[in-house]
């Protein structure tokens, strides 16, 4: 590991992008007919529904000069809105984005432009990010043309480029086609440094090569963070490669950050369930831990429809559960409780029925009450009711939203198990 990444953040320096409350919603249905629900029986219309996609749904943090923030979690969790959003390549819906201390909102034309060429993206996919018409030294160029540079200067910086990023002055003529995935990673790194960028978010700039490329690639952003001086926002579902390269880790879940904190302290003592799911789904080289089996089951749920409370709690494996089930009855009763809630048993109303798809063993006695009595509401036609009835035991998770804490130096977390309480925590 470089001296500099062993360094943190100086309390004094002014971070140089600062984010609060940032969301992003997306409506659902863009048409105006197809967002009004309809009454089935009067055929006159109820109300505008007003459902969108919450892909970035609160978000906070700061980013100091010189570090790199990795942002990590599964695919559909919003890291790539995100990233759009804070280059405002997309208009956020609510919160805003500071650069150098001022809101990328005030900016004039002019500070506009500046804040273009400062903060640079490198894309997850180089083939389709790179024209393949023009000559890679032509596409390295742009930036620099529109900075409005002459030929012969353009000509000489992209010559120094091709070097720092370990291809070929003779590369200059040829095409996209003709280099690797890594080389195209390598010029867009170089197309993206060409104007000394403060700010590089790359957007899973490693995903899809091969392994040694990947290594290789990740070491040449290193030297060029060392220098250029640069910041990185740096986005990736691999948490291994976020081990060797982040200063702090930000972990995403459907649109909310659920933990951030220094790398070191994150891959030792995670302090969500999640991010110590995502931790055991990486692949342990380590004979005596191999086989850890990951906890994270099911899909990300959709972020037009997230779960109450704590939007983990559908997969969280150290959910909370209400007394007085074990924690797979509890899983049951809301597979159950969800059916019921979108009037869609998955078998007939008939009672033994229900039981028998819904529950493998035995419940306690006063559930096994509360779900007959759901059930007969169900069979008459009263999905309000049954809903109702078996709304009377409710986990914390499903019921509140956990708020970041701090549960150490720079590390938060959220979630509803006290931080100390290890024994809870562990699976
Ligand atoms: S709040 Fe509950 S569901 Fe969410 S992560 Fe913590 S234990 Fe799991």
């Amino acid at each position: 590991m470089s001296q500099r990444l062993q360094q943190r953040p100086q309390e004094s320096d002014e971070p140089l992008l600062r984010v609060e409350n940032l969301k992003k919603h997306f409506p659902v249905n863009s048409g105006f007919i197809s967002s009004i629900r309809w009454n089935s029986d009067s055929g006159f219309p109820l109300e505008l529904d007003d459902k969108s996609v919450r892909a970035v749904d609160g978000v906070n943090f700061d980013l100091y000069p010189g570090e790199t923030l990795g942002v990590v979690g599964e695919s559909g969790c919003g890291k790539s809105t995100l990233a759009r959003t804070l280059l405002g390549l997309t208009e956020p819906t609510d919160g805003a984005v500071e650069f150098r201390g001022t809101r990328t909102t005030t900016f004039d034309r002019g500070a506009k432009r500046e804040f273009r060429r400062n903060a640079q993206m490198v894309f997850q996919d180089p083939q389709s990010s790179l024209n393949p018409r023009r000559k890679v030294g032509n596409i390295i160029a742009d930036p620099l043309e529109a900075a409005g540079w002459d030929e012969a200067k353009r000509r000489e910086r992209v010559r120094e480029l091709l070097g720092q990023v370990g291809l070929k002055e003779e590369h200059y003529g040829r095409y996209p086609h003709e280099f690797s995935g890594g080389q195209r990673q390598r010029i867009n790194l170089a197309r993206a440094l060409s104007i000394n960028p403060d700010l590089v978010i790359a957007d899973e700039p490693v995903s899809g090569l091969d392994m040694s490329v990947q290594a290789q690639i990740l070491s040449l952003m290193q030297d060029l963070q060392e220098e250029y001086g640069l910041t990185y926002l740096f986005i990736t579902h691999d948490l291994s490669v976020i081990r060797n390269v982040a200063d702090r880790v930000a972990v995403m879940y459907l649109g909310d950050f659920v933990e951030t904190g220094p790398v070191d302290r994150l891959f030792t003592e995670p302090h969500h369930p999640y991010t110590r799911a995502l931790l055991d789904s990486v692949p342990n080289p380590d004979p005596d831990t191999r086989g850890v089996e990951s906890k994270l089951v099911g899909d990300v749920p959709s972020p037009s429809d997230p779960p109450s409370g704590c939007k983990f709690h559908t997969r969280c494996p150290s959910l909370i559960v209400p007394d007085p089930f074990t924690r797979d009855e509890y899983r049951e009763y809301m597979e159950l409780r969800g059916d019921m809630r979108d009037e869609s048993l998955q078998t007939d109303t008939d009672p033994a029925s229900v039981r028998a798809h819904y529950f493998e063993g035995n419940l306690p006695a006063r559930v096994e009450e509360t779900v007959e009595r759901a059930v007969s509401h169900a069979a008459d036609g009263n999905w309000d009711e049954a809903q109702s009835a078996l709304a009377e035991y409710l986990s914390p998770c499903e019921a509140h939203v956990p708020e970041l804490e701090s549960v150490d130096d720079g590390h938060l977390s959220a979630c509803h198990i006290d931080s100390d309480d290890r024994e809870a925590f562990s699976w």
